[in-house]
């Protein structure tokens, strides 16, 4: 996790920053993303993959490689509940830096909403 000082009238903040993967990867998990990190914080649970928010260095270059644009910066509104999850079972699932193949029926969750109810809390094989 990089770490950015915001300049404040009244003093410094310091901001943990990080991205993140959204409910958008669960059933999809194309894994696409674990190849390109520098260091390999993807993490692999039965039906999507997180990112270890302490290890992240925040840069970015994860994010256009996922084809259901499911990382996002945790700067973006509304990912409280994903910041948390990632957190939670990055530090429980095995971690993940080799592609395999994507679950069979992956195209048939592309873009579903409401996936949140189908993430499962069980470990993937990781590499
Ligand atoms: S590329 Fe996207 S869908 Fe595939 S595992 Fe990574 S975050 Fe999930
Ligand atoms: S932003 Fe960079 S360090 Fe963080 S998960 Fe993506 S590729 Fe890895």
């Amino acid at each position: 996790m990089s770490q950015i000082a915001f300049g404040r009238a009244s003093g410094w903040k310091e901001a943990q920053l990080t991205y993140i993967v959204n409910e958008s990867c669960i059933k999809c998990k194309y894994m696409d993303c674990v190849e390109v990190c520098p260091v390999d914080c993807f993490y692999e649970g039965e039906n999507m993959l997180v990112i270890h928010p302490d290890e992240c260095i925040d840069c970015g270059v994860c994010e256009p490689e996922c084809p259901v644009d499911a990382i996002k910066p945790d700067t973006e509104p509304g990912l409280e509940k994903w910041l948390e999850i990632n957190t939670q079972y990055a530090e429980v699932w095995p971690n993940i830096t080799v592609k395999r193949d994507p679950p069979p029926d992956a195209k048939d969750w592309e873009g579903k909403p409401d996936k949140a109810n189908l993430f499962s809390q069980n470990p993937g094989c990781g590499d």
